[in-house]
């Protein structure tokens, strides 16, 4: 799940070391695959596509169903792998030889100039099978300068028929010389509604009401959320009614945050943030509270000071760009609960 999820978790620099993407498009890819398919009809497709949207929207699924077609000795005019040929069948166990993933190595936080170096040589050799060479980094971001100066030459210096994928949530994080090298395709969030039905097809019935507001309206995030979310709902919403009833100290709750669920648990306390300010500011909820009417939570959302909680939302975000450092987690969470606090009760 942590491939689809775009969480960039997953991490080899073999090629084959990971499950095989499924080459099938996502029902929101369709307009990222329309502006490929005009670019691969007019002869315009560029050798660097900028493949950037947020976390969960399955971005690297997109990639792999872009490689698919490019591929696919049988598909139409339009760009989307028939599923059946012999490149397709190679794409769908993931043994293709002319798709090569470059990923963050497990022991490595970020991908190096050598692997880069590496997978642009094998570019450059004559493809296994007479078509396109396609090579897919996947988190973008993650490369270090010099990984990114080494892509860059091979993106000034293109052989034909290679196409390399930068797949990333943050395209601000890349060298902006390395960005304008690149034709930008966005895989956008499906709306509310499309990404609900989407969501109870996949799990068999309908997903619970806040899921996807936690996920961010991100459908791939959500799924993945989906099997521990009731222990999420009732561990974030007892700690949060706690330390706003003053049951407990600002320091017992950050410390009750941390962990490895930390990233998700902020999630869950941003979607309550967002949902209390909306239904504060009266713009159109598309994700309600749906705490039990005159609960703590539903009460404290509704006199949240809205001044405050924007500035508690900005903080969020600040905390988790600051959680990516080396920071005390400790002191980063502490500092967030006691804003909120101080917004539930300042007036
Ligand atoms: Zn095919």
């Amino acid at each position: 799940m942590s491939q689809d999820a775009d969480d960039g978790t997953a991490g080899s620099a073999d090629d084959h070391d990971f499950a095989p993407l499924p080459i099938a498009l996502l029902p929101w890819h369709e307009s990222a695959c329309d502006k490929l398919t005009a670019a691969v009809a007019s002869k315009r497709l560029s050798h660097g596509l900028l493949l950037q949207g947020p976390a969960g929207v399955g971005k690297e699924r997109f990639a792999s169903a872009l490689a698919a077609a490019l591929f696919c000795t049988a598909r139409g005019e339009r760009l989307e792998a028939c599923g059946e040929c012999a490149e397709c069948h190679l794409s769908k166990a993931g043994t293709h030889p002319d798709l090569h993933w470059l990923r963050i190595p497990e022991d490595k936080k970020s991908i190096g100039v050598d692997q880069v170096r590496d997978v642009c040589e094998q570019l450059s050799m004559t493809s296994m099978r007479r078509g396109y060479r396609v090579a897919v980094i996947a988190p973008a971001e993650k490369m270090t300068p010099s990984a990114q100066n080494a892509l860059l030459k091979t993106l000034e210096e293109p052989a034909p028929r290679t196409v390399l994928v930068l797949v990333t949530a943050r395209p601000s994080a890349l060298l902006p010389t390395l960005r304008s090298r690149c034709q930008r395709i966005e895989v956008a969030r499906p709306e509310t509604a499309s990404a609900l039905r989407w969501l109870a097809a996949a799990l068999g019935g309908a997903p619970p009401p806040r899921l996807l507001a936690v996920a961010g309206g991100s459908p791939l995030k959500a799924l993945a959320l989906a099997p521990n979310f009731a222990a999420l709902e009732e561990q974030m919403a007892g700690l949060l009614e706690a330390l706003l009833d003053g049951r407990i100290e600002v320091t017992r709750a950050a410390a009750d945050m941390q962990g490895a669920g930390l990233p998700t648990r902020l999630d869950w306390l941003e979607a309550w943030l967002v949902a209390a300010v909306q239904a504060a500011t009266g713009v159109t909820n598309e994700t309600p509270l749906t705490f039990p009417t005159g609960s703590l939570l539903q009460r404290a959302a509704a006199e949240l000071n809205i001044t405050r909680a924007f500035q508690v939302l900005d903080r969020l975000r600040e905390a988790r760009r600051l959680l990516e450092g080396p920071v005390s987690a400790s002191l980063v969470v502490e500092t967030l609960l006691l804003e909120l606090r101080t917004a539930a009760t300042a007036r």
